[in-house]
């Protein structure tokens, strides 16, 4: 059913009630004339993400930056959601039929071994893309512009200045919550925002919150991020500079950040390529050199995608069960309508067996009524059996058309004591950041056509009405 005009596309509500978008006519034609010139067959609908071309080349014509991982756009269907990655190739083809002056590459969408082989290939030594690393990510520098680059080969500098990007957000603004919580919003430069949020801790352990997507295809009910459905993937230049920004505008006021969490907009593991480059480039020892563990990687459980980053990546992963049954999970997270409960934990436990002393982290959103009672703290128990986890219990935070409420701190400590006293590793997560909707699940901002809202559970339904909507 078609219910209105979201961005340039039209969005459609399909038979299973998922999202999905059918690009507009001109997006088509665009798309189909690139399709052709591949002698590829193209067709819509229905869209499956490893089907459609790069949004990139539609939405940015006459886009500037080169990216060997670019911004991708997936905007199928949930159940669509394919185990390829979305990353493309489209604007490599585009750099080819333009002047080369035309296109700068995104140094910070390289890692260091890309970086290198692209200065090599420029006819400059190894040694000076060790010295511009450093001058991106190390030593507390920085650097946003070339004429920054202190210290360079002159001829060097000249050549970035041509073919070069250093910079791709520009800051919009920054709220600070009442606890010191910040929120960044950042433009992108196709006008989309991004918020990154900065969450100082008294123990000198300050933590950046990163988006890996602009608004997110999952939907999960509870999740005002959730409710914007996906307007694009971010590049890797785009993540790693949230983490660059948030080390130079606030490393002054909160102290050395320390730690990532991609929990910011989005799955990032529906942006898998970028996301483990991105993680690759934050862990870096001559550069941001973050530790793996303080690197984490969360997902709703988009099961092949989580298996790939556990084999590829060595930093730490999160997942968000947030319910104990399959009725319950195929309602307020969608996902597991593709991905049951079961094949997520029984995988993770296969992949964890050859992972030395690595746990997983399980983020548990407590929804009073439905998903905190003392049965469901006792099949928690059971379903995280013989996998080396830990286990956050965290409150809901509120938003604007939610249906749910927060679990009672009682009843919070309650849950908590069950599963502690199973022999659980397990903490309680406190709101930050909410009243700037900097909270977990608070971020970005969904417009008039929103993802849908499913039908609550027969059982359920006292517990969601008895919420504020
Ligand atoms: S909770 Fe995460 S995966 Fe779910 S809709 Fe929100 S941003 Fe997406």
């Amino acid at each position: 059913m078609e219910i209105g005009c979201l961005w340039t596309g039209r969005l459609w509500l399909g038979a299973n009630s998922m999202l999905s978008i059918k690009p507009s006519n001109s997006m088509a034609m665009i798309s189909m004339s690139l399709q052709r010139q591949r002698n590829h067959t193209f067709c819509f609908p229905p869209l499956k993400t490893s089907q459609l071309p790069s949004v990139s080349s539609f939405i940015y014509p006459h886009r500037r930056w080169v990216s060997n991982t670019s911004a991708s756009y997936s905007p199928a269907p949930l159940l669509s959601i394919d185990d390829s990655n979305c990353s493309d190739f489209e604007e490599v083809e585009l750099q080819k039929q333009g002047s080369p002056s035309d296109f700068k590459v995104l140094l910070k969408g390289m890692t260091y071994v890309e970086l290198e082989e692209w200065v090599k290939s420029k006819g400059f030594r190894p040694g000076q893309a060790m010295m511009l690393w450093k001058r991106l990510y190390g030593n507390q520098v920085w650097t946003s512009c070339v004429h920054e680059l202190e210290g360079l080969n002159k001829d060097f500098k000249k050549m970035l200045s041509e073919t070069a990007e250093l910079k791709v957000l520009s800051l919009k603004t920054i709220l600070t919550a009442s606890d010191g919580t910040r929120k960044i919003l950042f433009t992108l430069e196709d006008g989309l925002v991004i918020e990154t949020v900065v969450i100082p801790c008294d123990r000198g352990r300050n933590t950046v919150c990163i988006s890996s997507q602009v608004g997110c295809a999952m939907n999960c009910q509870f999740c005002y991020t959730g409710r914007m459905g996906l307007r694009r993937n971010l590049t890797t230049a785009e993540i790693v500079e949230q983490a660059v920004y948030a080390r130079s505008l606030l490393a002054s006021e909160v102290g050395s950040i320390t730690n990532v969490v991609f929990m910011g907009m989005g799955e990032p593991l529906h942006n898998v390529d970028n996301v483990i480059k991105a993680a690759e480039i934050l862990v870096h020892d001559q550069g941001l050199h973050f530790s793996p563990r303080k690197v984490t990687i969360s997902t709703s459980g988009l099961v092949p995608q989580l298996k790939r980053f556990l084999r590829e990546s060595s930093c730490a992963l999160a997942v968000s069960l947030n319910a104990t049954t399959d009725e319950v999970r195929n309602w307020i997270m969608p996902i597991n309508r593709k991905y049951k409960l079961g094949l997520l934990l029984k995988t993770l436990r296969e992949e964890l067996c050859s992972k030395h002393n690595y746990k997983v982290l399980f983020e548990y959103v407590m929804l009073a009524g439905v998903n905190d009672s003392l049965e469901d703290a006792k099949r928690l128990i059971d379903l995280v059996q013989g996998i080396p986890c830990k286990i956050n219990l965290i409150s809901f935070n509120p938003h604007c058309g939610s249906q749910f409420r927060p679990t009672s701190d009682e009843k919070m400590i309650e849950f908590r004591n069950i599963l502690a006293e199973a022999g659980c590793v397990v903490l309680l997560r406190p709101s930050r950041g909410d009243d700037q909707m900097a909270a977990c699940g608070q971020l970005g901002k969904p417009g008039p056509v929103q993802a849908p809202l499913f039908r609550v559970p027969e059982k359920f339904q006292m517990a969601v009405n008895a919420s504020p909507r």
